[in-house]
């Protein structure tokens, strides 16, 4: 039998070649995150799988089949995180993060889910969120999905498309169990085995259901709306006029919901029709009892989470994104005495210059050979030091698309590099 060593099915490596993309989505991200005020925390792959059961819900897909748990050698069951609020709150409490103040939380990180892997699904995938602590208008609500919706600017993304709905309070979603419960209860002969699990303990997660024979009969289910209280309105109708303030385009889905349990009021996603049956990049809303259901003080709390593959590969359908991170300058060294020269060149340079980014050509390739790496490379200007240049004090500096080359002295070079960058 062969005995090929392979990645775990669902799980991929991320090669040299598609690295440089992945940085730059995450240097976007970062800033984005900065520029709202939000601060990156970051917590364990592994948690205990009690806080998952405890936050995410029973009888949930994630906590009933998609789980990597295992016990360790202490007898104690641990699960691999299938998400990142669970661990972000449990970290919040046991520091004393959340406790009467305001907090604006960023992560990044791998998520484990065993489903069936497909296009835009995995079982190892990336995921970046944002959660907020201790407010609770509908402003902090606006606010996440103002700053989805700059990120698809920032990445020039076209064609995604935001829903939103209300799951009212606890009570209010009680009621409306109650009546679906009822209404799919007639219905038995056209739930699948999954609906049918769910139709007593968690039927709301049936409008969530995947299955597409399921999807008339969603439809015709009860809305939430009809069970939604005053306070619930009027906080979604605050978040509906903020959003039309501020120009962001939704849509009100009666029958969102999301797959995990703790969610409450304000639930929304991010959907683009260019990706397939995976079209969801961003999902998110509000879970204001999770806190306290962990063991922290009642604290109002409202994330969101985008997966990354999902986000990429709309980048590269689109074809848009930000620009290359090629270096600036690349450093070729053609003297016949070796590297020194253009190493010690380029070093010159990052201090002189710390703000751009420079590559030298290490080894001893021909000018010609050097060149084509320098072009390949994406940067703007190559910067050669020979022989001759070295006994005049001088360097040539060629620009890599278009304009001619120039000789220059080594005192006026920095100058003279600035001055293609303005
Ligand atoms: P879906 O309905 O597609 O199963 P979900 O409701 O399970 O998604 P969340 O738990 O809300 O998803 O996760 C937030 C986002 O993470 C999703 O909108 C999606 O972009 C991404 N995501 C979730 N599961 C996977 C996966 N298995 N592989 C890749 N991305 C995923
Ligand atoms: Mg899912």
């Amino acid at each position: 039998m062969s005995n090929k060593l392979q990645s775990i099915r669902g799980m991929h490596d991320i090669l040299p070649a598609d690295t440089a993309a992945w940085q730059r989505l995450e240097a976007v991200l970062m800033r984005l995150m900065a520029s709202y005020g939000y601060q990156e925390i970051r917590t364990p792959v592994l948690e205990r799988t009690e806080l998952f059961a405890r936050s995410i819900g029973d009888v949930t897909d994630i906590v009933e089949k998609e789980m990597y748990t295992f016990e360790d050698r202490n007898g104690d069951s641990l699960s691999l995180r299938p998400e990142g609020t669970a661990g972000c709150v449990r970290a919040g409490i046991e520091h004393g993060l959340l406790h009467n103040q305001t907090v604006r939380l960023w992560y990044i990180g791998t998520m484990y889910r065993h489903e069936r892997p497909q296009k835009g699904r995995y079982r190892e995938f990336r995921q970046i969120g944002v959660e907020a602590f201790g407010m609770a208008g509908p402003d902090i609500d606006a606010e996440l999905i103002m700053m989805t919706a700059r990120l698809w600017s920032m990445l020039g993304l076209k064609n995604v498309r935001l829903e939103i709905n209300s799951l009212g309070s606890g009570e209010e979603r009680s009621a409306y169990r109650r009546a679906l419960t009822g209404f799919f209860g007639q219905h038995k002969d056209r739930l699948d085995e999954d609906s049918l699990k769910r139709l007593d303990k968690n039927p709301l997660r049936i409008l969530d259901s995947k299955n597409p024979e399921l999807k008339p009969l969603i439809a015709a289910a009860p809305a939430f709306s009809e069970f939604m209280g005053a306070e619930s309105r009027a906080h979604f109708d605050g978040l509906r006029r903020l959003l039309d303030q501020a120009g962001i385009v939704h849509e009100v889905n009666p029958r969102l919901v999301r797959g995990l349990d703790y969610y409450n009021l304000t639930v929304f996603e991010w959907i683009t029709g260019d990706l397939g049956a995976q079209g969801t990049v961003c999902a998110g809303g509000r879970y204001d009892g999770l806190v306290e259901q962990l063991g922290g003080s009642p604290t109002p709390a409202i994330g969101f989470a985008i997966g990354l593959e999902r986000l990429s590969a709309l980048i590269g359908q689109q074809n848009s994104g930000p620009s290359e991170l090629a270096p600036d300058i690349y450093v070729l060294n053609a003297t016949a005495a070796g590297e020194g020269a253009g190493l010690v060149l380029a070093e010159e340079l990052r201090n002189a210059m710390p703000e751009r980014s420079i590559v030298y050509h290490c080894g001893s390739a021909g000018l010609k050979n050097q060149l084509k790496r320098a072009d390949r490379s994406g940067a703007h200007l190559a910067v050669i030091i020979g022989d001759e240049e070295l006994a005049a004090g001088e360097v040539t500096i060629k620009p890599l698309r278009g304009q001619e080359q120039r000789r220059i002295g080594r005192s006026e070079l920095v100058k003279a590099l600035q001055s293609y960058f303005e």
